[in-house]
């Protein structure tokens, strides 16, 4: 599925909800998907949970994502092809040759 496809599925599913809750309501529920992932890759990492289960809660922060991109007006796949589509932005190589220790 491409991201605006993504987009527009998430917007017919809860585009209705998602107007009503706002932005910071739904930045709220997108950083608890956030820390959903995060306790999952502990556990898969630790070999206690299914692969399906820590397949959904990378499907749910991209929803999360696609659904705050949605109420902000932000194309995904645009904004990622600018930023990602070729090269690092930050050393404006490939691979990345920036330091660990930098954020890109
Ligand atoms: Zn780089």
């Amino acid at each position: 599925m491409e991201l605006s496809a993504l987009q527009q599925r998430i917007k017919t599913l809860y585009g209705s909800k998602d107007s009503q809750r706002g932005v910071e309501g739904t930045f709220l529920w997108f950083t608890e998907e956030v820390g959903e992932l995060a306790a999952a890759l502990r556990e898969e990492g630790h070999g206690k949970l299914p692969r399906k289960e820590l397949e959904r809660e990378f499907a749910d922060v991209l929803a999360w994502l696609a659904t705050l991109a949605n109420l902000v007006g932000i194309d995904l796949g645009q904004a990622v092809m600018e930023k990602y589509g070729t090269n690092c932005p930050g050393c404006r190589k490939s691979p990345c040759n920036c330091a660990l220790t930098e954020k890109p």
